[in-house]
């Protein structure tokens, strides 16, 4: 492709707050609209707003967490626009003192680690949401403000992403940080996180920024990724055909996957800001600051790399391990118990245990085998061979026992005695005459058949390896 894409996007992070930013109601998703509302919320007139403290810590914890540069002294601002979800003709935003500025996020795509730069992190209200009926012929909308003033965080990228994957791994990045210092339950199906995109073409090499295009409210990483497909495509066909790519607002519509536009840039909004008289305007005190730095946990990309570096598991792995705290949280109580099987750990738990949760869709703490059950089973693998191993984890999810108690129960140690196993083999052979003299004139299928054959009558406990060496042995040995 001889045009370069430039990506920049803003995340709307509602904040896991019981109660809503200026006032006291309460933040459930999924409650009868219009019960969680008060004069504050509505925007009546004479009421004052109290800023939720702990809003105000969360907020913080992510312009840390996302190593920004934090603003000592904050204050609200009134963003002036009038839209039927937003009672009061304003929002309150933050707009000449955000919380945070110039962070940054770690990403990695291909192996590759990025930079990603956080040109700011600010706090503003939820508007209420527009309901509109879909009995026929309705001619009008509800409004629900049940939504209005719960907290929403904003993050704003600088236009440094230059692909989809790197998109991708930057909206995964940023949700997993959220997700691990608690401040939102990112629920992307109740709206908690939602994306808005800029996206511009510039022809390779060139330092110059093209047209961007804005495009609102995305509230799935997958619409994200097909927005900006769709857009590379769109605006590289105008820049093809010596057309210019207007600058505007478009919408992405999910059903007929293409974009539209919702407003030129002439016609957009001059918000008339001006600092919020209603709120004191307040310091950050440096203890602050530093006693939220020292709370805030290993995040994701860094617990990631340590994995890497001093788990000897694969980048791979340890992204789809870190994904989850409580996930990784697991691998690293068993990898306490025992540190001799960390890549053996690693793999039950993604290709075993995240099928097991996926299946029963439940949560790691809620599954029935505790990191010592799991480490117990691998350190007695070896005694079992492989495939016995998968059924006593099978019957541990069913019974809740130990792998030792059911091993010990149903007799499954594995025949790892090589003249006991060679009385059977002799016997194997014996009784299948045909297949051995098949084996014999190199059909090596006849081989695995009487395998299979002696793997019957041993209940699965034969080892396979001691197995293949003694069929080998007795069936050259033998005459033809
Ligand atoms: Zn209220």
């Amino acid at each position: 492709m001889k045009y370069e894409v430039v990506i920049g996007l803003e995340t709307h992070a509602e904040l896991d707050t019981e109660s809503k930013l200026f006032c006291g109601c309460s933040t459930k998703f999924g409650s009868e609209p219009n019960t969680q509302t008060c004069p504050v919320c509505l925007g009546l007139p004479g009421v004052l707003p109290v800023m939720n403290k702990k809003a105000f810590e969360y907020s913080l914890k992510v312009a840390v967490a996302l190593s920004c540069e934090i603003n000592k002294f904050t204050n609200f601002d009134r963003k002036s626009y009038y839209y039927p979800d937003l009672p009061k003709n304003y929002q309150t935003s933050q707009n000449y003192f955000n919380i945070g500025n110039n962070g940054y996020v770690d990403i990695v795509v291909a192996g590759k680690e990025k930079k990603i730069n956080i040109h700011n992190v600010h706090l503003e209200e939820e508007a209420g949401k527009l309901v509109h009926p879909e009995t026929s012929g309705a001619n009008y909308s509800l409004v629900d403000f049940n939504r209005a003033g719960v907290p929403l965080l904003e993050i704003v990228t600088q236009p440094d992403m230059r692909s989809v994957e790197e998109v991708e791994s930057y909206m995964q990045t940023l949700r997993n940080t959220l997700l691990y210092i608690g401040v939102s339950d990112c629920k992307m199906e109740e709206g908690s996180l939602r994306f808005e995109a800029s996206i511009s073409l510039r022809e390779h090499g060139s330092g110059v920024f093209g047209n961007r295009v804005e495009i609102k409210n995305l509230n799935s990483m997958k619409a994200v990724s097909k927005v900006i497909t769709y857009e590379i495509s769109r605006q590289g066909e105008l820049l093809d055909k010596g057309e210019d790519v207007l600058m505007e607002t478009r919408l992405w519509d999910d059903v007929d996957l293409v974009s539209r536009r919702m407003r030129s840039k002439e016609e957009s909004h001059d918000y008339r800001y001006f600092p919020e008289p209603d709120l004191v305007p307040f310091q950050v005190e440096q203890k602050w600051i530093d006693e939220t730095k020292a709370a805030i946990p290993e995040l994701p990309v860094n617990r990631r790399l340590r994995f890497v570096n001093e788990l000897s598991v694969s980048d791979y792995d340890a992204g789809i391990l870190t994904e989850d705290k409580l996930l990784a949280d697991y691998f690293e109580e068993c990898v306490k118990i025992s540190q001799d099987f960390e890549k053996e750990l690693s793999n039950w738990i993604i290709n075993d245990i995240l099928r097991v949760l996926n299946e029963q869709k439940i949560n790691i703490q809620d599954f029935v085998i505790s990191p010592e059950m799991l480490v117990e089973l691998v350190k007695i693998k070896p005694t079992i061979g492989n495939s016995i191993a998968k059924d006593v984890f099978a019957e541990m999810i069913n019974t809740g026992k130990s792998a030792s108690a059911i091993v010990k129960e149903k007799d499954l140690v594995r025949m790892d005695d090589t003249s006991e196993l060679d009385e059977i083999v002799i016997k194997v052979i014996e009784e299948n005459r045909q297949a051995a003299e098949d084996y014999g004139q190199g059909k090596k299928n006849a081989l695995a058949f009487l395998i299979g054959q002696t793997m019957k009558i041993t209940k699965g406990k034969a080892n396979p390896k001691i197995l293949t060496k003694l069929f080998k042995q007795r069936l050259s040995a033998s005459p033809e």
